[in-house]
């Protein structure tokens, strides 16, 4: 048994089930024993391999379409670069990297990095020396300027809640211990006010998931972003509107059972792009469409790119390498399609470039 599964039966036998996102909430971040506490290595060597992880293009191509922002919105002086869950650093260095051609950039940023894990701002901070950067635990605590923010594979590992639509409501998922191992069960049947919209478009014994930070997560970006300019951008795997289970455990490239050895995987669910778009037009900004991955790095012109980096690639190893990343963030069948990417700008103001209709 992991030292987290020993703490949450314990947990559980006093204080009852634990509905998913509790239960997510401990398997990632908490402080001695979770996933993002101790265990991460993103990469070839880790869990799993993230988009800025795969190619310097990924990071490059997002760094100039954020930059090219700024300069459309007049160069807002005392703007902010924020990135919130960086991982290692490598989209905010490349994106660093990619901005130096641009007079006044990147030192016209002030860089601020939203990070739970004391760990992996360690790896941050050197992964964007020599800029400084300075450290958050939260979006709420960014400063009240020009925002021009983005994040790769973060909402998906915020936790989740889990309904199954009864006749009379909604069946929490919750998780109870028997005999030394987690089991999975739905709790009666209550009303779920966040979920009235979708009585309309579900069934009794489908599954809807809800992740409870997001919408103010997303309220406090888009507020500031509607009130002093700048723009945010968001990619992740996941859909319009959640439909069904989508929780995945990954150990070592692999999926695993999810209640398995807490702290051990890492716990994602896709992420709802509609529930941003909501939480952003409540707080009176404007979102752009939803577009997959691939298309948005098309439209920067990741095939340009990705021609004058094989030009100086030293050996055929290497190339093929380079051909396969770019096919990998890219293609429909890999990540092309799968993770998607949606924009907030304020009204009456153009999206991000990339993100035109
Ligand atoms: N964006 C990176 C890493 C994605 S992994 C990449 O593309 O490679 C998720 C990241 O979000 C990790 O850095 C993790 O520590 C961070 N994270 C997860 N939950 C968080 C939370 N609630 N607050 C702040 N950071 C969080």
């Amino acid at each position: 048994m992991t030292p987290l599964a020993d703490i949450l039966h314990k947990r559980i036998a006093l204080t009852g089930p634990l509905t998913l996102a509790d239960y997510m909430a401990e398997c990632l971040l908490h402080p001695e024993h979770g996933y993002y506490t101790t265990a991460p290595v993103f990469g070839a060597a880790g869990d799993f391999v993230t988009a800025p992880e795969i190619s310097q293009m990924f990071g490059e191509l997002l760094g100039l379409a954020l930059a090219q922002g700024w300069l459309d919105q007049g160069a807002p002086h005392g703007a902010v670069l924020a990135e919130a869950g960086p991982g290692r650093g490598t989209l905010m260095a490349d994106m660093l990297r990619a901005m130096r051609p641009i007079p006044g950039l990147p030192d016209a940023f002030d860089i601020r990095l939203i990070e739970a894990s004391a760990r992996l701002r360690d790896l941050q901070r050197d992964a964007v020396s020599p800029y400084p950067a300075q450290w958050m635990n939260r979006i709420g605590d960014l400063p009240d300027a020009p925002l021009y923010f983005i994040a790769n594979e973060f909402l998906d590992a915020l936790p989740i809640r889990q309904f199954q639509r009864a006749a009379d409501g909604w069946r929490e998922h919750v998780i109870f211990s028997e005999e030394g191992a987690f089991r999975s069960s739905f709790a009666a049947p209550v009303p779920v006010p966040d979920l009235d919209y979708r009585l309309a478009d579900t069934h009794p014994g489908e599954i809807v998931e809800l992740c409870p930070a997001l919408p103010a997560l997303v309220t406090e970006l888009a507020e500031r972003i509607a009130r002093n300019g700048g723009m945010a951008v968001f990619i992740d795997y996941g859909n319009w509107r959640s439909r069904g289970d989508t929780l995945q455990a990954l150990q070592e490239h692999a999926p695993v059972d999810p209640f398995k050895s807490p702290g051990r995987a890492d716990l994602t669910a896709h992420v709802d792009f509609e529930a941003i778009a909501r939480a952003a037009a409540s707080a009176g900004a404007a979102t752009s469409s939803l577009i997959a991955q691939g298309v948005l790095l098309e439209r920067l012109g990741i095939t340009q790119r990705a021609q004058a980096l094989a030009r100086a690639m030293p050996d055929s190893a290497a190339l093929e390498n380079h051909i396969a990343a770019h096919r990998r963030l890219t293609h429909p069948q890999e990540m092309g399609s799968l993770f998607k990417a949606i924009a907030i700008h304020p009204d009456g103001t153009a999206p991000p470039p990339g993100f035109e209709t």
